[in-house]
């Protein structure tokens, strides 16, 4: 199953925990499904039961670590998804999405 995100090639049968990467299903509750869904950039579109988002579209302090060592999204928590910026890149949308990868860069 591929990661849920436009233009991200995460796929579950290819990348593994291994190389840092865990899968994350979409929630249950329904205002937090629909804003993920939203940081998706995609309209008229709903996860499927096993529709996965991949960790790189998380903030490290989404996460958190089960007693059996799982990698977890936290309740409330919302991907952060970069859009394509084939845009005019002196918008103001793209200079946020410019500060938030630096802000991801910075982190890492
Ligand atoms: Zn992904």
């Amino acid at each position: 199953m591929r990661c849920s995100v436009q233009n991200c090639t995460n796929d579950t049968k290819r990348t593994t925990k291994s190389h840092g990467i865990t899968f994350h299903m979409f929630p249950k509750e329904t205002n937090l499904r629909t804003a993920w869904i939203e940081a998706l950039g995609v309209l008229d579109w709903e996860p499927r039961d096993r529709s996965t988002i991949c960790s790189e579209h998380f903030r490290n302090e989404d996460f958190y670590q089960t007693k059996c060592g799982l990698r977890k999204i936290k309740n409330g928590a919302v991907p952060v998804v970069l859009q394509d910026s084939s845009e005019d890149l002196d918008a103001p949308a793209a200079f946020l999405r410019a500060s938030e990868l630096s802000y991801q860069l910075y982190i890492k």
